[in-house]
């Protein structure tokens, strides 16, 4: 259906309403009129037929007598076609003659509208008695239609219609006014509220003077400029809240009562493997952390665990939910997310080192303690195994001297509180150096040295670089067996100088190669070739090279050598 405008509709309500009164006024005036023009032509009527009468009184009283000449004479008086006077003897009239006719024989003249026996239209009748001697003689008899006064009627007719259509168009420009000045502050505020909820908020009524209409408008602006307001304070607690959660390093998750994700920040969208955007109830592809935001927002529940291991994908979650408040029971939950991947990393090594360190310090102290009692006990008393006992307890504490030595280094190399003293260094210089110092502990292994041709500089800490030098030689030594070869030799390659330490010993199990690195890893069999070692040489070793900014690689097989290379940046100039 269609709807029309409320203009329309004033418009035209108004317009039938004044038609209706008007149309009810000509009806009223005209049936008033028709009334009193029927009234008037009655009484003329009668008058002329009471003048017709004395006329013929006058004829009477000279004697004449004939009524067919008498209505002769009456004729003279016919001031219209359709008029009809008839004079007729008393005789004439019938019992049942019309009541003007009755009343004019009893000497009264008299005046009906009624309609005509003989035609059936409705006319004026008057009857006057004709008397002489105190005799009616005889009556005259006037009819005439009333035509005459709905033609009267008529003519007005045309004014009533002009008086109708300026009435009604006085009502259409008075109407269409109001309506105007009605629906035309409606439709500014429908306008101006339509762009408000279209966003642009910077709009407001102009003011109209005190009535309903203006009060009306000037609400409008109040409710604007609070709304204004309101979504300012919003907007800047959104910002602010937006910027907090952006800036956060956990993970921050909320959904509403039917578990849809209501907002996530960037940790926890990253945290969760999310692609951008928050997603459905459905998105939250971890079983456990769904089940704690669902009891949360069922029964209030708040829960604080790490989610398991198989659902977040190799990370240590750490998850705190509380129920958001709601109005009488949760309106939703909240999540805080926290990698917990590094710190128990670190917990584990820090529990690891620890047991590691006790383990190597046990060795060395039991077997001091051990060989201390034993003297103690009454061995000192032989000078030759005093002696024997002395000296291995000084190779213990020689041990344990260096382990501390190690760890104290490793220590200040993992916190990054080692400061390199870097200067220009000879890479030839420092490797030939290395090898004629190890030389002496190499016994029956050939150590051979191959040098490039001339010589590059890089920018190191010498001792630092000597260290890693001396750490690569000790252990090809002391893993190849007596008749084993050691070949040492360096080489530039692309911007960068790369030393090589290769020896033809039994090598490392490919199992054990991508721990070697690590603190305190030894292999079983190095374990049962080389008792002494720390485990901690290599680890230092890469650590120098790494705050050298250069690499370190291995490669070996099973009875095949290993091969040790480490690269260091070239020096610029
Ligand atoms: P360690 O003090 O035990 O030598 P490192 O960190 O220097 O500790 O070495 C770690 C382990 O790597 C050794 O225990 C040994 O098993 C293995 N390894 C190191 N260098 C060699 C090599 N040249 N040949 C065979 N195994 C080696």
């Amino acid at each position: 259906m269609k709807t029309r405008s409320v203009r329309a509709r004033l418009v035209s309500s108004y317009i039938l309403l004044v038609s209706l009164c008007l149309v009810l006024v000509a009806t009223f005036v005209t049936w008033r009129l028709q009334r009193q023009y029927m009234t008037t032509y009655g009484s003329v009527v009668l008058t002329q037929s009471r003048i017709i009468s004395r006329m013929l009184e006058q004829y009477v009283a000279e004697g004449e007598r004939d009524v067919a000449r008498l209505e002769r004479l009456a004729q003279e008086f016919r001031w219209r076609p359709d008029l009809t006077i008839t004079v007729r003897s008393p005789a004439a009239v019938a019992g049942d003659a019309p009541p003007e006719l009755v009343a004019a024989l009893r000497g009264e003249p008299a005046q009906v509208v009624r309609d005509d026996a003989a035609t059936g239209e409705q006319r004026v009748f008057a009857a006057a008695p004709v008397a002489a001697g105190g005799q009616t003689v005889a009556v005259v008899h006037l009819s005439v239609p009333t035509g005459w006064v709905w033609v009267q009627l008529r003519r007005m007719l045309p004014q009533l219609g002009i008086a109708l259509f300026i009435g009604l168009v006085a009502a259409w420009l008075v109407g269409g006014r109001l309506a105007r000045s009605l629906v035309e502050p409606i439709d500014e505020l429908t306008r101006i509220a339509a762009r408000m909820s279209a966003g642009d908020l910077a709009q407001s009524v102009r003011p109209r003077g005190p009535d309903e209409i203006g009060r009306l408008g000037e609400m409008f602006n109040q409710m604007a400029d609070r709304l204004r307001a309101t979504i300012t304070t919003v907007t800047a607690e959104q910002t602010k809240l937006a910027a907090v959660m952006a800036a956060m390093v956990d993970g921050v998750i909320a959904t509403d009562r039917s578990g849809r994700v209501m907002l996530a920040n960037r940790a926890a969208t990253e945290l969760l493997g999310w692609a951008p955007g928050a997603p459905g109830r459905d998105g939250i592809g971890w079983p456990r952390l769904r089940a704690v935001l669902d009891d949360a927002a069922a029964y209030g529940r708040v829960t604080a665990e790490e989610l398991p291991p198989s659902e977040t994908a190799d990370r240590l979650v750490e998850v705190h939910c509380a129920p958001l408040p709601g109005d009488g029971r949760p309106g939703g939950a909240v999540a805080v997310l926290r990698d917990v991947t590094e710190l128990r990393r670190l917990e584990r090594a820090r529990r690891e080192l620890t047991a590691n360190v006790s383990h190597e310090l046990r060795t060395p102290l039991t077997s001091i303690k051990g060989f201390a009692e034993t003297l103690l006990a009454g061995a000192m008393r032989d000078e030759r195994t005093c002696r024997h006992f002395l000296e291995i307890i000084d190779q213990e504490a020689n041990r344990l001297v260096k382990l501390v030595d190690d760890l104290l280094d490793l220590s200040r190399l993992e916190s990054k509180r080692l400061s390199l003293e870097l200067g220009q260094v000879r890479v030839g210089d420092v490797v030939a150096e290395a090898v004629t110092k190890m030389r002496q502990l190499a016994g029956g292994r050939a150590l051979e040295l191959h040098p490039a041709p001339g010589d590059v500089t890089v920018l190191a800490d010498r001792d630092r670089l000597a260290q890693v030098m001396t750490n690569l030689l000790d252990n090809a030594i002391k893993f190849t067996p007596d008749g084993g070869r050691i070949a040492v030799g360096w080489r530039t390659l692309n911007g960068e100088v790369e030393v090589t330490v290769a020896d033809d010993g039994p090598g490392i199990a490919p199992a054990d190669l991508p721990h070697i690195f690590e603190r305190f890893y030894k292999t079983d069999r190095s374990r049962a070739a080389a008792a002494g070692g720390t485990g901690l040489g290599l680890a230092i070793t890469k650590h120098i090279v790494e705050a050298h900014g250069g690499r370190i690689r291995v490669a070996s097989a099973p009875g095949q050598g290993t091969t040790f290379a480490f690269t260091l940046p070239r020096d610029a100039d």
